[in-house]
């Protein structure tokens, strides 16, 4: 059936300004790394798609190696976007990336001008369409100069084929340096995207004062730990959950008794709040303004619609901190 987009979308949504730029991201974006790839239901992920920009959610983040197999999230994506999307292009905000291994051989992988631009290439005809509307550098390359990274960044805004560039997982010291090059070649530098939530918060050890120095806001990714700041985890390990995948990024030993233990201690102040562990945890990452979106990743409708209500309380009394940060020996 023919989409149409709920017209209250924007009545709950909030956005917020992306460092200082123009752009506003809303408080929630989707990213698309898991759940959107071959292996996966189609219509689910569409459900998906669809849920969340009826509640406001204007940004739906993708990699080039997003699946599996690489690429089949942008294609998937892709023929999701032209049929139920296309005609709401101006109102959303796409991005992909690249920096991981994507095609054999030395041009697909880290940050040369080969592969950054060649990849975009590639994205752009999976997904349909003719630009997005951030391209990322995935990761740093310790071998690739700079400037030829952020050369390349440059070029593609040049090209038409990305309205803003971003950088992911760059510490703090080369985030500066990239901002300095980008400033100087007149490059539109939008956003960083970092890892961070409750249990890892290396963000707070430079990155978010220098993201705010030179102006950039900030999407941050895994902010439910992959699940486990859900109540997901609370007895056990759920048949079709991350943990349960063979291959997926988190393994089932990673969820100890003494894990468990903390989760239930933090559930129990999730609840003191009115709120489920994942909308604690969400609203936990937005309490600070300089994260300018939380990037959620969900296999069911029902996880989207649960981590949305996160926005209705986001503050923290100094108790509820200290609480969280002693169970978490911060
Ligand atoms: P999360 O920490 O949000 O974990 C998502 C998983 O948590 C879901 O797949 C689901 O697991 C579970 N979950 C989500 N909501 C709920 C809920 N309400 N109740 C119970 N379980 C829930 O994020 P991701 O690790 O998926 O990362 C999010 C996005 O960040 C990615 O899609 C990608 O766009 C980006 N990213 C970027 C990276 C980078 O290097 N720049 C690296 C990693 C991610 P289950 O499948 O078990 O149901």
């Amino acid at each position: 059936m023919e989409y149409k987009a709920s017209e209250n979308r924007y009545d709950k949504m909030q956005y917020r300004r992306c460092g200082k730029s123009g752009i506003k991201l809303p408080l929630l974006s989707l990213g698309l790394w898991h759940n959107f790839g071959d292996n996966d239901d189609f219509e689910n992920a569409r459900n998906i798609l669809r849920t969340a920009f009826d509640n406001g959610i204007t940004h739906f983040d993708l990699a080039n190696n997003y699946g599996p197999p690489y690429g089949t999230a942008e294609k998937n994506f892709g023929k999701i976007f032209q049929q139920d999307f296309k005609k709401y292009r101006d109102e959303l905000i796409i991005s992909t990336k690249a920096g991981w291994d994507m095609w054999p051989g030395p041009y697909g992988n880290f940050g040369s001008r080969k592969y950054l631009i060649a990849s975009l290439d590639q994205s752009l005809q999976r997904m349909g369409m003719d630009y997005v509307d951030i391209f990322y550098h995935h990761r740093p390359d310790p071998d690739t100069p700079l400037e030829e990274t952020m050369g390349a960044l440059d070029q593609i805004v040049r090209q038409g084929k990305a309205l803003y560039v971003g950088v992911s997982q760059y510490n703090a010291e080369d985030t500066a340096k990239a901002a300095k090059i980008l400033k100087e070649l007149g490059t539109p530098f939008l956003i960083h995207q970092p890892r961070y939530n409750m249990m890892d918060r290396w963000v707070e050890d430079g990155l978010l004062d220098t993201l705010e120095s030179v102006g950039l806001g900030s999407i941050v990714f895994s902010p439910l730990e992959q699940g486990i700041l859900t109540s997901k985890y609370l007895h056990g390990i759920p048949e079709g959950s991350r943990a349960a995948t063979e291959g997926s990024y988190l393994d089932k030993s990673q969820i100890t008794d003494d894990l468990v233990e903390k989760i239930q201690k933090l559930n129990e102040i999730a609840d003191s709040r009115g709120q489920s562990l994942a909308q604690m945890a969400v609203a936990w990452l937005l309490k600070d303004h300089r994260v300018t979106s939380v990037l959620v990743g969900v296999s069911k409708v029902s996880q989207l619609q649960d981590n949305i209500e996160a926005i209705k309380n986001i503050e923290f009394s100094k108790e509820e901190i200290e609480k969280i940060d002693s169970i978490l020996g911060y």
